[in-house]
């Protein structure tokens, strides 16, 4: 089959490989749409660790070409989509609710139950192997398109928890920092758990635009404005849950200062190095404040949840999927999504 194979820093493109077969508790899926995730670009940057011969890609949309011993309840044929995060649904961490973390303490180096294009092979390719399977095939309704549901694997899945790990409430001002693919999401999981202010926060103007377009009420541009101010000012005294989409001491600091005493900061982003909590923004430590992260939720009862609110029109991501390549030419979708021309979100990759 072909696939997108990496082989060192900035060395990845198509080969012809082995295709892989189901073992027991697996499945194959003939891939049908897929995508690139701003964590594959932090891969072929050498930013991220994987082996050398790793198949990229952890957001599969396909159909089920072969069911390993053990996985009951499928077809052949069926269409499933597969959540960037692949549960096993019986460990210590899945069964005391944290399905994301799978496999901790049990001798897994990755983050979180993260293995697809990873720790094992990924769906930049023609076919891929699912594990834990009956965990993780979420079969797609009648109706819906493979377009309509790929973002809800990684994106939507991740920006939507955004909202929830916060604590939304009906009535809630909430800000959201960044609004890449991520963050976007994170503004219509806000609007979606009843917020009544949406603010989005960025430095783009494309990205700003489609803020609005994906929910926002108000958008800020931090490089015209002291958007800690305006919050405040917008929010009479401090919004209520900030969420981080970004990953940087700047906009975990400024998400922690634009809070009212008692608010969130739910933080979404992946930081490197060192995070400082300067204590004026912290309160002193007195404000009563709650930081909570959250990572991909996982898993086909997720992924089921998902495609119920796309089947009733609760969200549309469509608009974010800017661009489509076919898989042979998923160089290009690389370059383009990486250096962020022509006003890309997301692109579509189809073996
Ligand atoms: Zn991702
Ligand atoms: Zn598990």
């Amino acid at each position: 089959m072909r696939a997108n194979v990496f082989r060192g820093v900035q060395k990845f493109g198509i080969e012809d490989v082995d295709r892989p077969r189901a073992r027991a508790g697996e499945a194959i899926l003939r891939v049908t749409l897929t995508t690139i995730c701003g964590t594959d670009l932090h891969i072929v940057r050498g930013e991220y660790p994987v082996e050398p011969g790793r198949i990229i890609g952890h957001e599969p949309v396909g159909v089920i070409e072969e069911l390993g011993p053990g996985v009951t309840g499928y077809s052949v044929g069926e269409r499933v989509l597969v959540g960037a995060i692949t549960p096993c649904g019986q460990c210590h961490a899945c069964l005391s609710g944290h399905l994301s973390q799978c496999g901790h303490g049990e001798g897994y180096e990755a983050i979180g139950g993260w293995r697809l294009g990873n720790t094992i092979q990924g769906s930049q390719a023609e076919y891929v192997r699912i594990p834990n399977a009956q965990a993780n095939l979420a079969r797609i309704p009648d109706g819906l398109t493979d377009e309509q549901v790929v973002l809800l694997s990684d994106i939507a899945s991740t920006g939507i928890s955004g909202a929830e790990s916060g604590g939304v409430r009906i009535g809630d001002a909430v800000v959201v920092f960044a609004q890449g693919p991520i963050g976007l999401c994170a503004t219509v999981g806000a609007r979606l758990m009843g917020a009544s202010l949406v603010i989005g926060v960025d430095g783009d103007e494309t990205r700003l635009r489609y803020s609005r377009k994906m929910g926002a009420d108000v958008v800020l541009d931090h490089r015209q404005q002291d958007v800690v101010a305006e919050i405040k000012r917008l929010t009479g005294g401090g919004a209520d849950v900030a969420i981080e989409a970004l990953g940087t001491q700047q906009t975990f600091e400024n998400a922690l200062r634009c809070l009212r005493p008692g608010g969130t900061l739910s933080s979404l982003g992946v930081y490197s190095g060192k995070l400082e909590l300067p204590y004026s923004a912290f309160a002193a430590g007195l404000g009563d404040h709650r930081v909570v992260t959250t990572l991909c939720p996982g898993g086909k009862e997720r992924m089921r949840r998902l495609m119920e609110l796309v089947r009733a029109k609760r969200i549309d991501l469509t608009p974010l999927l800017t661009h489509s390549f076919a898989l042979e030419d998923i160089g290009d979708a690389y370059a383009l999504f990486g250096d962020r021309r022509e006003g890309v979100i997301k692109v579509a990759i189809r073996p």
